[in-house]
């Protein structure tokens, strides 16, 4: 094969094409498809990934590859497929959707270096920043006084020439042990001449007698108490030497982790666990739906089901929510499978996330518990795929490529001929409709494993409270059941939806609202560092003395942020000592790990929290969880808004009385008499599924449509609604009559970072021809799109709505 078809790494509308390079003779032998090679593209080096090979281009000229970056495939054959079909089905660039399925330390980083030519002496501004250097970072030059026409002026006389590089981030970690390489005899031999004085080095030869594999040197330094100073005569003497070998770094503590045995199933686990393992037998790329209530043990039917897998020479994806991929949720799989799981998300650092994708690339390990991205976890031999919280949407990403783990979960498995979970307590109605046509296949668990009850749910109605002359956030019976809980020394999570419930602040003479001057929406009060933030740009301010409106000083903070619960529950109880969980108290590595230990050791009695503390924890001694606001999800808008609301305080209270404690529930609300409020307090799934189809259905909404949402931006009002409303009139003319064209409509949010936003909604049941259309528009906007700074985002499974 003398061509290699190329994707190279510039993400660009006009560049979204594969490239023809000719394969230089030396690399014939080692070029494979999947690999990553720097080519030359006009007048640069750049990174590209090879996807197929041939002896065919219809290009006369080609250029040549100029280096391999990797000596073995990167992507599988079925990954290369899988990239090109998302980029299609996502109306991505290719190149985005496969840097999506790699890890970070994969991409290339790219250099502009500065090359000397000329020894000719230069001003003497440049050569104080080239410092007798022949190669500069072109950044160097940028930060210094030197004018950038002096450069220009060298390029043309050819004193310099400006190089591109790449630069390889794939780091692997390297450490020195210690490792010997004599026999007693010598060791003895050396002790021998050792004169009384050096005792040091007699423990040494003593230790080195027992030391029968390389040990780390540090470690070796630690325990010995010396310094590699002392060590150096025995490597002179060549009793023992230092050698660097790759090492991983492991995030997770294996030796810590308890080693767990298959559970007893019970009926309802049994029966799914048959259906699930038969499909995988057959090598059936069947879709279950697991239906299972909080605590039916879901859990340990993935486990088990997993371990069938295995016993084949398998290996299986699960993919758990980023929020829930706590080290509880990733002890119950490194407890069954030990060094067989690897785990990827993002809280692990760069380095960690590499080094656990190369135990799959390396056929070191079995299975992958991960968050979204883990879903492309370079497998070859799979056996099975689990989705557990299934209806969570952090499954769609959110930008570029626009995918959604279940459909890449679906692709995958076809590939591959093996089932797929998809697991939930509250499964998406999208999910569970197809499993009631048969689509999907329908797994229900209906009961808790250890038959303890549900938690019994309370809905308190805020406006009754607030007549009673309760001013608090906290009713009446939440205090008292928080005080009870104290007494008995048992615990209790509150829970506050961070969404539409963060702090603002209002003059309360004028009821001027503070935003932010590029964005249209209220700034948030942050207490740490007192200031007002906006949360879609990086602007902030100090917080003002005077409405800047009125001038009234009378500004106040309105909402309930978790700070302010944590402020006013301190006033409240103040002998309660309460943990706070949300985006401020998180954001260090290894801090939501930390906070969630301490709360397990019972060093708190409250953990107080947003989203993140709503999945997957187990705690025995919480036999209290309270909502504080649980409508404050229906004030978005989103169709989706009930749906989420009944998800989350079904979750919410899953998390109370999971063992011998029995668990209450308070859910307070200012809209009791919702439908998802009401279906949920009596856990009665069915009852909501069948409420919110009909809704669905009278409004045209999934699963009875699809939806694809266009979004366009402009720094300038007129042109965005001006486009939309072109390509609003354009998929009216194009898309079959069916198909119903929302729009233009100003987004809900309607300026942020100082474009203003427009939007267009297309509600359709069939449209084979939908993304082709689409990409005519994308492609009649092109210019516009480059030079007037134009953009329009495809969402073809849109999740936000704003
Ligand atoms: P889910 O994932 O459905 O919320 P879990 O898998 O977390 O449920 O199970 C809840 C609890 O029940 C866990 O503590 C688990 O160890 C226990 N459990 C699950 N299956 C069994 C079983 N067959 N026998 C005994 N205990 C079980
Ligand atoms: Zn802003
Ligand atoms: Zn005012």
């Amino acid at each position: 094969m003398k061509i290699a078809k190329v994707v190279v790494d510039i993400p660009a509308s006009q560049i979204n094409r594969i490239f023809d390079y000719s394969i230089p003779d030396h690399m014939q032998a080692l070029i494979e498809v999947g690999m990553r090679v720097i080519v030359p593209f006009g007048s640069r080096t750049i990174m590209g990934y090879v996807l197929e090979l041939t002896d065919h281009s219809d290009v006369k000229t080609l250029k040549p590859i100029q280096s391999l970056m990797d000596f073995v495939p990167i992507l599988t054959e079925e990954l290369v497929e899988l990239g090109k079909w998302l980029a299609k089905d996502t109306m991505s660039f290719y190149i985005s959707a496969f840097q999506a399925m790699l890890p970070q330390a994969l991409k290339a980083e790219y250099h502009k270096l500065i090359h000397r030519l000329t020894t000719a002496p230069l001003s003497d501004s440049l050569e104080q920043v080239f410092a007798g250097r022949d190669y500069i970072d072109f950044s160097e030059v940028e930060a210094s006084s030197v004018p950038l026409s002096e450069l220009k002026q060298l390029l043309n006389d050819g004193d310099i020439e400006i190089i591109y590089s790449v630069k390889r981030r794939d780091a692997i970690k390297k450490q020195t042990f210690v490792k010997k390489i004599c026999t007693s005899a010598q060791l003895d031999e050396y002790a021998a001449g050792l004169s009384n004085q050096a005792k040091k080095r007699k423990l040494l030869v003593e230790f080195l007698h027992e030391l029968n594999q390389p040990m780390l040197l540090n470690t070796f330094l630690k325990k010995m108490q010396t310094t590699r100073q002392t060590i150096k005569p025995l490597i002179e003497h060549q009793l023992i030497e230092l050698v660097e070998e790759e090492v991983y770094r492991e995030p997770y503590d294996d030796t810590q982790i308890e080693r767990t045995q298959p559970l007893q199933l019970k009926e309802q686990q049994l029966n799914a666990l048959l259906a699930i393992n038969q499909a995988f037998d057959q090598r059936n790329h069947e879709v279950f739906v697991l239906h299972g209530v909080t605590g039916s043990g879901k859990t340990e039917v993935y486990l088990q089901a997993i371990d069938h897998v295995m016993k084949q020479g398998k290996e299986a994806i699960v993919l758990v929510p980023e929020i829930s991929l706590t080290p509880q949720m990733v002890n119950r799989f490194k407890g069954r499978f030990g060094k067989d799981v690897a785990v990827m998300h993002s809280a692990l650092s760069k380095g960690e996330r590499f080094d656990e994708w190369r135990k799959v690339h390396r056929k070191e390990v079995k299975v992958v518990v991960g968050a979204r991205s883990a879903i492309f976890a370079p497998f070859e031999n799979l056996g099975l795929i689990i989705i557990d919280e299934e209806h969570e949407a952090s499954y769609k990403q959110e930008d570029h490529p626009r995918y959604h783990a279940k459909d890449v979960a679906i692709k995958r498995a076809k590939y591959h001929q093996c089932p797929v979970i998809l697991g939930s307590a509250t499964p998406t109605l999208e999910t569970y409709a197809r499993a009631k046509k048969g689509v999907y296949q329908l797994l229900e668990m209906p009961d808790r494993s250890n038959l303890s009850a549900m938690p019994q749910v309370e809905v308190v109605d805020m406006r009754e409270e607030l007549h009673s002359g309760n001013r608090t956030m906290f009713s009446t019976k939440l205090i008292e059941g928080i005080k009870e809980r104290l007494d008995k020394n048992e615990q209790i999570v509150l829970f506050l939806n961070r969404r539409g419930y963060s702090t603002f602040v209002m003059c309360r003479d004028c009821g001027q609202v503070i935003e932010c001057p590029h964005c249209d929406i209220s700034l948030t009060y942050h207490q740490k560092q007192n200031r007002l933030k906006c949360h879609y740009c990086d602007y902030y301010e100090q917080v003002p003395h005077q409405c800047p409106s009125c001038e009234s000083d009378t500004i106040r903070y309105f909402g309930t942020g978790t700070q302010k619960v944590e402020e006013s529950l301190n006033k409240l109880i103040p002998e309660a000592r309460i943990i706070r969980m949300d985006v401020d108290t998180t954001t260090k590595k290894g801090s939501h790990e930390m906070l969630l230990t301490k709360f397990a050791k019972k060093q708190a009695d409250i953990l107080l929290g947003t989203q993140m503390i709503a999945k997957g924890l187990d705690f025995p001694d919480v036999t209290l969880v309270g909502v504080l606001a649980a409508d404050s999800l229906f004030n978005l808008p989103d169709f989706r808004a009930s749906e989420r609301t009944f998800q989350l305080i079904t979750q919410v209270s899953g998390r109370a009385g999971r063992h011998h404690l029995a668990g209450e529930v308070i859910v307070q609300s200012y809209t009791p008499e919702h439908y998802s409020i009401e279906y949920a307090k009596n856990y009665d799934y069915q009852g909501f599924f069948a409420k919110e189809m009909a809704i669905r259905k009278a409004f045209q909404y999934p699963p009875y449509f699809y939806l694809t949402l266009i979004t366009v931006s402009h720094p300038n009002r007129y042109q965005a609604e001006e486009v939309t409303r072109t390509i609003s009139q354009l998929l009216y003319k194009h898309l079959s009559k069916q198909a119903k064209i929302l729009g233009p409509t100003p987004s809900p949010i309607e300026r942020i970072k100082n474009r203003y936003r427009f939007q267009c909604m297309i509600k359709y049941k069939y449209e084979p021809y939908q993304r082709n259309v689409l990409a005519r528009i994308l492609q009649y906007y092109e210019d516009m799109m480059r030079k007037e700074d134009l953009m329009i985002q495809i969402d073809l499974q849109p999740y936000q709505l704003m």
